[in-house]
């Protein structure tokens, strides 16, 4: 995998961005501020003035956020508010969008909701398609790369070129790498959309998202869509994913790392039939993974016998929680199917946690021999 070198002091930049010149006696951690209303004496020209249009916390995480992304950021109360205030701000009747047919599904049910019945045309392709499709007349381009659950990848440099030249917005929805993994806004995309319910937040306690660009008037609008719609995030939910995000490179390096060593071996037991993660060679777009991703991420899939056989492996793996959802500390698996997607029935989403590799793979092996 290419190295991160031009970002490698982002952490240390983020971890200090507001601890570097504090007075004595103020304490180091980001104070939890619970604030509806905040003073005004003779003037409204406050940094904070009304807790729907902004707070203390939500600017230092923000700012935290901003430093990895290297861009401006809006956070908002989920991913999924992060995506509808980027495409109800950003399409009108008449308007055609390009959405993955194989990404996030709440992606597509807010579209068939929401944004078919508003006038606009929807146009669902496979993520791996997304480079031959023709963007003539689109006005905004999502994408999700890898795909989740089926790890499938796009150029965001080739596509953003080319729906450029077509005048349509680039949308990237980066939650299943984070910056540490993926920087669509250096490879030319307009716009990152990210679910810090993840990995940002990593502890399975909060739901949170944030939308960067570095391009004004852009956030501009999803910040006045913040404001008057009236979504907005939770003082503790931003204080959690402010400290969650201290440790965010540290967990990403251990997550990935351990998802590289599981993918390769798994690959290799009798019990399994195939394995998907982007970082092994025989990845379909492995060349395109070595270009465009710092890391390979921390989401492998596996294919075992029959959804049987995936059962019975979830319920003996004792490092394995049963749920969905990815990025958490905990690794987590499921059989996808159960959802809906488009997978087989043995099909299981490992997310990888935290702990220990070699741990994790005795109990990987010890379930997989268990059923086979
Ligand atoms: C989880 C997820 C979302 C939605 O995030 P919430 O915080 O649950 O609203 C969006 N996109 C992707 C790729 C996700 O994994």
């Amino acid at each position: 995998m290419v190295p991160m070198d031009p970002h490698t002091s982002l952490p240390a930049e983020m971890l200090h961005h507001r601890v570097a010149d504090l007075p004595a006696g103020v304490p180091i951690a980001l104070p939890l501020t619970p604030a509806s209303t905040f003073a005004l004496p003779g003037t409204t020209d406050a940094p904070f003035t009304y807790g729907r249009a902004g707070t203390p916390t939500w600017s230092a995480l923000e700012q935290a956020l901003g430093l990895l992304e290297q861009a401006e950021t809006v956070v908002v109360p989920s991913g999924m508010a992060a995506i509808s205030a980027v495409l109800l701000t950003h399409l009108t009747s008449g308007d055609r969008v390009l959405l993955p047919c194989d990404g996030y599904y709440a992606t597509r049910s807010l579209a068939e909701r929401f944004l078919v019945p508003a006038g606009i045309e929807v146009v669902l392709r496979p993520t791996a398609e997304y480079a031959e499709q023709d963007l003539t007349g689109v006005a905004l381009v999502l994408l999700e790369t890898p795909s989740n659950p089926g790890l499938d990848l796009c150029d965001i440099a080739e596509v953003s070129a080319r729906a450029h030249s077509a005048g349509a917005l680039v949308v990237v929805d980066n939650t299943t790498l984070t910056p540490f993994g993926q920087r669509p806004l250096d490879l030319g995309a307009d716009v990152v959309v990210a679910s810090d319910t993840k990995a940002p937040n990593g502890h399975s306690d909060a739901l949170l998202g944030h939308v960067a660009s570095r391009r004004p008037a852009v956030l501009e609008r999803v910040r006045e869509w913040r404001t008057l719609a009236g979504g907005i995030p939770g003082q503790l939910e931003t204080w959690l994913v402010h400290r969650g995000l201290e440790t965010l490179e540290l967990r990403v390096d251990r997550m990935c790392t351990s998802a590289q060593v599981l993918a390769e071996r798994l690959t290799e037991h009798p019990a399994v039939q195939s394995v998907v993660h982007p970082g092994l060679a025989d990845h379909p777009q492995r060349e395109l993974a070595a270009r465009q991703m710092a890391r390979a991420g921390s989401l492998i899939g596996i294919t075992l016998a029959d959804e049987d056989a995936a059962e019975r492996f979830l319920a003996a793996a004792r490092l394995v929680v049963p749920a969905t959802s990815f990025g958490g500390v905990h690794t987590s698996g499921e059989r996808r199917a159960r959802w809906g997607d488009a997978v087989p029935g043995g099909f299981v989403r490992l997310s990888v946690g935290c702990e220990p590799t070699e741990a994790l793979w005795q109990d990987l092996d010890a379930a997989l021999r268990a059923q086979s």
